[in-house]
């Protein structure tokens, strides 16, 4: 695969797959456009060679072909702006006359967006024709789009056979993100922290199994953990327990035993007698949590710990909150952790926060910039750390 930084784009139509999957707001106003500023890097420098850009995304999900609300036209203007006022052609359809007009008429420094790839039911069947009439439209393929990686979309994997080896290859962004994972996954320097949280330990059975192979701690904090103190026997009152799950707890902790893998549960919680910003909160140890109370955020001792063992680590990979954040009564647990990552990323371990919540908390309590890397990806980074290959990855690859 070449190399993005040194591939000279003079002359040539990009086609990149950007994830410009961006929330918007009823008036069609962009409110987070985190998405749109990660890929501003990768149009630049073609546009800086003297290449053309042409933008292919999908936008939320419609059922039905078009919809105005989900019409990538509400992100031009931005864009526009994003790219210190380039101007950018817009497409009403992602193939077509019109879609190949526009692109064959693009001149080095120009932008073109096409309309959302999902208005076709063929984009997420990974259709061959459509992706054949996408590939048409560019002569190099770029995939910056990490947050759909995990997909075998017809604009994410299958469009990569129409291009040649030397003419099809990652973004920065893409990049990047690939990059800090197999830092992490494959030579991460030891000691080597997990840090796990969150509602379910169903979704994180994979991901802790996978890394069970690799980490020497794993510290399990969140809704989570009171599956495994109930598993081992423990009263945990009306706190979140997967009641299916208890002998996946205990497989995880026997497992953790035998491969030499340190797993740490938060000995304390901050507890609540109803689940409600308001609620009446105090401490209790986790094995012993009175009925009609639950917890709802790692306790004072248990920061403490966690604390020591994230302080004394080289790598440090975290998915999930340690509690119900976005409750302020709630939140001190997971900003202790933040907080610790930040501070151990100081001293120079290598940090990687991925998945949707520690993100939206990281980003919350100001760290972002104090960590090593926060993935764009949730979903994409989940897989990638649960050990598969990642069909946006392998397509280029080949
Ligand atoms: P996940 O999407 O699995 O990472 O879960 C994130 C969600 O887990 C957040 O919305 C948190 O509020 C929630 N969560 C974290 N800790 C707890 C807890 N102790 N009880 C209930 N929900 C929790």
């Amino acid at each position: 695969m070449p190399d993005f930084s040194s591939y000279n784009f003079s002359g040539r139509k990009a086609l990149i797959r950007v994830d410009f999957n961006v929330p918007l707001n009823d008036k069609f106003e962009i409110t987070d456009d985190t998405r749109m500023r990660a890929a501003v890097s990768t149009i630049q420098k073609i546009l800086k060679d003297g290449g053309s850009v042409i933008l292919m995304s999908h936008l939320g999900r419609p059922k039905d072909g078009p919809t105005n609300k989900y019409s990538l036209k509400h992100l031009v203007a931005h864009l526009s702006k994003l790219l210190n006022g380039t101007k950018v052609e817009f497409a009403d359809d992602c193939i077509g006359q019109e879609a190949v007009d526009k692109a064959k008429s693009l001149k080095p420094g120009d932008v073109l967006l096409l309309e959302n790839l999902r208005f076709y039911k063929e984009e997420e069947k990974g259709d061959k024709e459509f992706a054949k009439k996408l590939a048409a439209l560019g002569d190099v393929y770029v995939n910056d789009a990490f947050g759909t990686a995990h997909r075998a979309h017809a604009s994410t994997a299958v469009i990569a056979d129409y291009f040649p080896a030397d003419k099809k290859l990652f973004g920065l962004l893409m990049e990047n993100e690939v990059k800090s994972a197999e830092k992490v996954l494959k030579s991460a320097e030891k000691p080597f922290t997990a840090i796990m949280g969150g509602a379910k330990v169903s979704d994180k059975i994979l991901l802790i199994e996978n890394l069970l192979e690799k980490a020497d701690n794993i510290i399990i904090g969140g809704g989570m953990s009171y599956t495994f103190f109930k598993a081992q026997g423990g009263e945990v009152g009306n706190s979140l327990v997967e009641e299916d799950r208890l002998n996946t707890a205990k497989e995880i902790l026997e497992k953790a035993k035998a491969k030499n893998v340190r797993i740490l549960l938060p000995v304390d919680s901050i507890i609540a007698d109803k689940f409600d910003a308001n609620a009446n909160t105090k401490e209790a140890e986790n094995k012993s949590i009175p009925s009609g109370w639950m917890g709802l955020d790692i306790g004072k001792k248990a920061r403490e710990e966690f604390r020591k063992v994230i302080l004394e680590s080289k790598t440090i990979l975290w998915n999930g909150p340690m509690g119900v954040f976005e409750m302020d009564k709630f939140q001190g647990g997971t900003k202790a952790v933040a907080e610790a990552i930040a501070e151990a990323t100081q001293k120079g371990a290598f940090s990687l926060i991925g998945g949707g919540d520690s993100v939206s908390a990281i980003n919350q309590f100001g760290f972002a910039d104090k960590v090593s890397y926060v993935s764009t990806g949730g979903g994409a980074m989940l897989e990638f750390f649960e050990g598969k290959e990642l069909p946006g990855i392998a397509a280029i690859n080949k």
